[in-house]
């Protein structure tokens, strides 16, 4: 059984329907309500809501023992104000589906849709809404969650839709994926003085002005050679915006970006290093935390060779593509599950992810959902 065309119909409805009415990472009250009603038509066994904030989970269930294969979608869209002009878009001020979640989670309903009409032969499928994506929080929340003990899956699967490449094309590949990345914040804390005096106080000029360089020099190596290092600084801020006070406070941002968790751990305690240094040499307090934490995402063997299969067997053309220099928080379902996602082209000529313009092409939503459900009924019956 697959997708009639009275589906694909109501399920591109849907998909422009969610694209109109976005919601941030950890807001998304709205999408969540949305998913569970349209989802709840298809008479699944459960539907466990509140996950790891407002994360929804789909269950159909043979009720046979067997494993249980989990499908990731992500709730969230972006602080992204739309500037694309398709009559549904986006009705809500300066935020925007720009990553083609709305795709996403209207292939999960697709899934939905069919094992609705027949139920896995045996274990059970769960289809997995999941909260804050965008921040890296959304996947550890959800896992974290003790709700979450009963759904623990042996497989998990998601897909990513990625402009660029030709429409409905697949990268597929085994081992790591997307990299670990995670925000430094640090904060400079010395004395504030009158600007016609500032040897009476103790400013942070100097010390923003070593830190950016030496931040930025600590990137090296490549994606190709499997050692990439990268620092990037954000954003930066010193003192107020006024002519009469000698600052005494500075703000620098840095995302650190690397291949492994094992790389995070070692640009970190570098990063760090650096902080200390050049803030005691001029008597600045220091003081850093992390935001935005993305672990590693690596495909697992056995799960890419079932993904493979199923592409073989929709006739999907595929090939193993690059490691993605940005992260994605799918990698956290390895922890406790086989786990793999691949890139799904949406085609050549399209805007990238995060442009305000972009728009999730609806022609992806029947491929992404073969493949899903061929793995799915390979695994399952
Ligand atoms: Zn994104
Ligand atoms: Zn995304």
């Amino acid at each position: 059984m697959f997708l009639t065309n009275q589906d694909v119909i109501e399920l591109t409805a849907w998909r422009r329907k969610l694209h109109a009415m976005p919601e941030v990472s950890g807001e998304e009250v709205a999408t969540a309500a949305e998913v569970q009603g349209f989802l709840a038509d298809t008479k699944p066994d459960r539907i466990v809501t509140g996950l790891g904030g407002t994360g929804v989970a789909v269950v159909y269930d043979s009720g046979l023992a067997g494993p249980t294969v989990l499908f990731r979608a992500e709730l969230d869209a972006l602080p992204i104000e739309e500037v694309g002009t398709p009559d549904y878009r986006s009705k809500i001020p300066g935020k925007g589906h720009m990553c083609g979640h709305d795709g996403h989670m209207t292939m999960l309903a697709a899934l939905g849709r069919q094992f609705g009409r027949e139920k896995p032969k045996h274990g059970r499928v769960i289809l997995m809404f999941q909260p804050a994506e965008e921040t890296g929080a959304g996947a550890a929340a959800v896992i974290a969650d003790e709700k979450f003990q009963g759904l623990i899956p042996d497989y998990s699967f998601s897909l990513h839709n990625m402009p660029g490449l030709p429409l409905g094309r697949v990268w597929l590949k085994q081992g790591i994926v997307n990299c670990a990345s995670r925000g430094l914040k640090v904060v400079l804390t010395g004395r504030t003085a009158h600007a016609s005096m500032p040897e009476t106080g103790i400013s942070p000029v100097p010390a923003v002005a070593a830190l950016m360089p030496a931040l930025t020099a600590l990137s090296e190596g490549s994606i190709e050679t499997g050692d990439m290092v990268l620092a990037t600084v954000t954003h930066a801020s010193v003192g107020e915006p006024a002519f009469g006070i000698a600052p005494g406070r500075a703000e620098v941002w840095v995302t650190l970006r690397t291949m492994t968790d094992g790389q995070m751990e070692a640009l970190m305690a570098r990063a760090e290093t650096l902080v200390r240094e050049i803030a005691a040499a001029d008597g600045l307090e220091y003081a850093m935390d992390y935001h935005d934490i993305f672990g590693q995402c690596e495909n697992d063997a056995q799960a890419t060779e079932m993904l493979r299969a199923a592409m073989e067997a929709e006739g999907v053309p595929h090939d193993a593509g690059e490691t993605m220099r940005g992260s994605e928080d799918f990698g956290r379902f390895a922890t406790v599950s086989k786990s793999a996602m691949f890139f799904l082209g949406a085609g050549e000529n399209m805007p990238n992810l995060h442009n305000p313009n972009y728009d999730f092409p609806d022609d992806l939503i029947p491929i992404g959902t073969k493949i899903f459900m061929r793995v799915a009924r390979d695994i399952l019956g």
